[in-house]
């Protein structure tokens, strides 16, 4: 089966089909809206010609620092006006970005620069995350730290209600010559070298794959992470006509979801540089933080992955904000339940659209119409440009009826181009051209994609298939839970059964027999857990998502 998104070849421009630099994004906004406010961060804003002239000048810095074409730099920022700079000013030199979780363990950190090759990584200058970096700075391979000042900030965030980090006190430097201070690079105003950067060439190294084994870099070329940009103006376009494309008035976005993500990095970052948006950047997920500048500044358009609508949605009713004016809302990177997305909508006046993606796509290759018909647990028709097929996983050569069940696979202008150093990786994950997604899903009539689980979580037990999420799904229809996760455990009589996990809204109380009663009305006897555990809060990985790979490990540690 396969099913296609909209064909932009009419729209006239290569936006869609990957012709264009990141650069390109920023160098069009700066040129037509230099006045436009571009970020805000906690009250202190940026026009795009300010950001402009930074990016130019970090640009110029970083290359007389010795920064080279090809070079690996590092982003190890929260989301802040700095992330972006160096974004764009190590793009412009020609180097390819490599993103870091600021939150990563030494030994993440170490694998990932040494993996990626990265030469330079900007940190901020806080110590929970500066001193871990120059910890493994050398011996991982980093040549400068690009030491971003945002210690300067913490009593002016603090004053702001914001309690960035835990720990305030100001990095430890112990070895001044690997530092390179933020101020000293943007001092010249000196034009950067130009470099010769072709749309095919990578622009970030995104990884990927942690909760599968060891993390790999995803390739995304300047033409896949421009591609997945301009799909999002058309899909955007197609609802509302006088946005996205040409003299559209100013949008602004909410950016909660961090930066280093390829989620946000497209929506946040990218897209909203090429619409010549207003950034409302913030660097962590506090929900006072977020009501209070969802006051200040009411966004008109919002990402986010499910846990942060589910964390909305336990709000007391009070607290809840209107977010009725967003007319582009976003949920991607994990299911978003029915009963979430409805409540969502009811208690905040914003109708959100689910969307799919992965790091290896840049990241969007489905998503619901922003207006028109959603279907339920879809996450909508392939996006513009990208055609969707489902193939038999056993047998990726062959192409599924539709509405039958396989592997999705895709193909787009923002499917990247492989795994960094890992041909072997790459080869497994493409057929016949066609990216393998790993998850299963099936296409229906009209187009629409339904993903139904990936395909390693899946739960076989006694020879059948089960999906942990049509388990999670029936959970979520009992008004007393909050979060559900559902895994594989091992069974002597049936090789694997389903144990559910699941925390509760604050103030309800579930008992076990009470929610086994509840599930077996929606559940066949198969798909009935045989274990629960009930905690206050389940894990999540770094950006959100609940995390299932914790959950089992920690199952796989139980028995050893
Ligand atoms: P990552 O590359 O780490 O962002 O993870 C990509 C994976 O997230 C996909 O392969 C899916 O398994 C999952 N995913 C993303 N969006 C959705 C969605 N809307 N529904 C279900 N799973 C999703």
């Amino acid at each position: 089966m396969k099913t296609t998104g909209a064909d932009q070849a009419a729209s006239g421009d290569d936006a869609v089909h990957g012709g264009r630099l990141v650069t390109d994004l920023l160098d069009r906004t700066v040129e037509r809206y230099p006045e436009r406010t571009a970020i805000d961060f906690m009250g202190r804003c940026w026009t795009y010609g300010e950001i402009g002239d930074l990016v130019g000048r970090a640009a110029r810095g970083l290359q007389d620092a010795g920064l080279k074409p090809g070079d690996r730099f590092g982003l190890c920022l929260p989301n802040c006006p700095y992330f972006v700079v160096l974004y764009f000013a190590a793009l412009r030199a020609g180097a390819i970005v490599v993103n870091f979780n600021p939150l990563y363990t030494e030994s993440e950190l170490t694998h990932q620069i040494e993996d990626s090759g990265t030469r330079f990584i900007a940190v901020p200058d806080l110590a929970m995350i500066h001193d871990k970096v120059e910890n493994v700075a050398k011996r991982a391979g980093i040549d400068r730290i690009v030491l971003c000042p945002m210690s300067a900030m913490l009593p002016w965030l603090q004053g702001v209600g914001f309690n960035l980090f835990k720990r305030k006190d100001h990095a430890r430097i112990r070895d001044e010559k690997l530092h390179l201070r933020l101020d000293a690079l943007l001092a010249s105003d000196a034009p950067p070298h130009p470099v010769a950067v072709k749309p095919d060439d990578v622009a970030v190294l995104q990884y990927t794959g942690g909760t599968t084994g060891v993390p790999k870099g995803a390739m995304l070329t300047h033409g896949n992470l421009t591609a997945n940009s301009g799909q999002m103006v058309e899909h955007v376009h197609a609802a509302w006509p006088d946005q996205g494309r040409g003299d559209a008035p100013q949008e602004r976005t909410l950016g909660v979801l961090p930066m280093f993500h390829v989620f946000a990095l497209t929506t946040v970052l990218n897209y909203s540089v090429e619409t010549g948006t207003e950034m409302v950047l913030l660097p962590r997920f506090e929900m006072d933080q977020v009501l209070g500048t969802i006051r200040r500044k009411p966004p008109t358009q919002f990402f986010g992955v499910p846990t942060i609508y589910v964390a909305m949605n336990a709000l007391e009713e009070s607290r809840i904000p209107d977010l009725s004016q967003v007319r582009c809302c976003i949920s991607g990177g994990a299911p978003l339940p029915l009963e979430v997305r409805e409540a969502f909508e009811k208690r905040t006046g914003a109708r959100v659209v689910e969307g799919y993606g992965l790091s290896e796509t840049a990241p969007i290759i489905t998503c619901n119409p922003l207006q028109g018909l959603i279907k339920p647990n879809s996450c909508g028709p392939a996006f513009p440009g990208t055609i969707i097929e489902i193939r038999d996983p056993e047998n990726p050569e062959k192409l599924m009826p539709q509405g039958e069940r396989g592997e999705i696979c895709a193909r787009g202008p923002q499917v990247m181009k492989g795994y960094w150093n890992r041909p072997d990786a790459t080869e497994e994950v493409f057929t016949d051209g066609a990216l393998r997604t790993g998850d299963i899903g099936y296409v229906d009539e009209d187009g629409y994609v339904f993903i139904v689980d990936r395909i390693k979580d899946v739960i076989f037990c006694g020879g059948y298939n089960v999906y942990p999420r049509v388990i999670e799904d029936a959970a979520y229809h009992h008004p007393a839970i909050l979060e559900a996760v559902a895994i594989g455990i091992p069974d002597d009589y049936r090789g694997q059964s389903p144990k559910l996990f699941v925390a509760l809204r604050e103030g309800e109380s579930l008992g076990e027999d009470e929610l086994r009663a509840f599930l077996a009305e929606r559940l066949s006897k198969i798909e009935l857990p045989r274990e629960f555990e009930f905690r206050k809060e389940l894990p999540k990985t770094m950006i959100g998502k609940l995390s299932k790979k914790e959950l089992v490990e920690e199952e796989r540690k139980k028995l050893a």
